[in-house]
């Protein structure tokens, strides 16, 4: 696990945009040494010889900097990991300190690259096709090879997350008091969800999220000791993906 302050961080306008010019702005008050960091990006654009500086610096922005809820920031190192739909590393984004923080979310292999998600929130229920739409580059992970056996598999699994995942938020926002039979039902839900996130190989904040249903829903019903098992499993991840629980569920939500 690291932090990093952003070499370039960028506010949305007031037209919840972020303005070229901004960009431009803030490149020229780098250091000539970050400047050359900057260049070393890749230009997803592959601009040609007769880009403009101008041109360049924005297609890299583009191409490199994560989306944050208040604007975009480009890191020195996070900005140069490959995307995966089944990553091995999460990021996380603290408004307050300005900090972000990469968790490795399994075991990494000798050799083995570190890959994050360029798809915000939602990519663990959605499907491949859907994915695609959201990504400026064709993926080739496992999970988006599409016709192969893992891939239906992967979609399979995602959609079926995603309905479970539906169905609790649904029983949660009737703003009546939840029966037993509905808090059992929202267990279960978060139960399943929880196991094909480990088959899918989805091994982060999306887990902490169905432990903390499933001990809310124990909690609720007065199984104190399930409910106590499950907040502890609940509370490991906690200190790790901290400013993602301070979004809540609604992050989860396929908007
Ligand atoms: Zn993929």
């Amino acid at each position: 696990m690291f932090t990093e302050q952003p070499l370039i961080y960028v506010t949305k306008d007031d037209a919840d945009r972020i303005a070229h010019w901004d960009i431009l702005q803030a490149f020229s008050r780098l250091s000539p040494t970050q400047q050359l960091y900057y260049w070393q990006l890749s230009d997803p654009l592959s601009s040609s010889l007769e880009s403009s500086v101008e041109d360049i610096v924005i297609a890299k922005f583009d191409g490199n900097s994560f989306g944050l809820d208040s604007g975009g920031a480009i890191f020195v190192r996070p900005s140069r990991i490959n995307h995966s739909c089944l990553p091995n590393v999460e990021w996380q984004w603290n408004e307050a300190s300005g900090t972000f923080k990469l968790v490795v979310i399994r075991d990494i292999e000798l050799g083995e690259e570190l890959t994050i998600s360029y798809v915000r929130a939602a990519a663990w229920r959605q499907t491949g096709k859907v994915r695609e739409t959201q990504l400026s580059f064709p993926c080739d992970c496992p999970a988006c090879q599409h016709e192969t056996p893992y891939a239906r598999a992967s979609d399979r699994r995602r959609a079926l997350m995603g309905r479970l995942f539906d169905d609790i938020m649904h029983r949660e926002e009737s703003n009546i008091a939840l029966t037993g039979a509905q808090l059992w039902q929202n267990f279960y839900d978060a139960m399943k969800v929880k196991e094909l996130l480990e088959e899918e190989g989805l091994l982060g904040w999306e887990l902490a999220m169905s432990y903390y249903i499933m001990a809310g829903s124990m909690s609720r019903y007065g199984e104190d000791e399930s409910a106590e098992y499950y907040s502890d499993m609940e509370q490991d991840y906690y200190r790790l993906f901290e400013d993602k629980f301070d979004h809540g569920l609604a992050e989860l939500v396929d908007h």
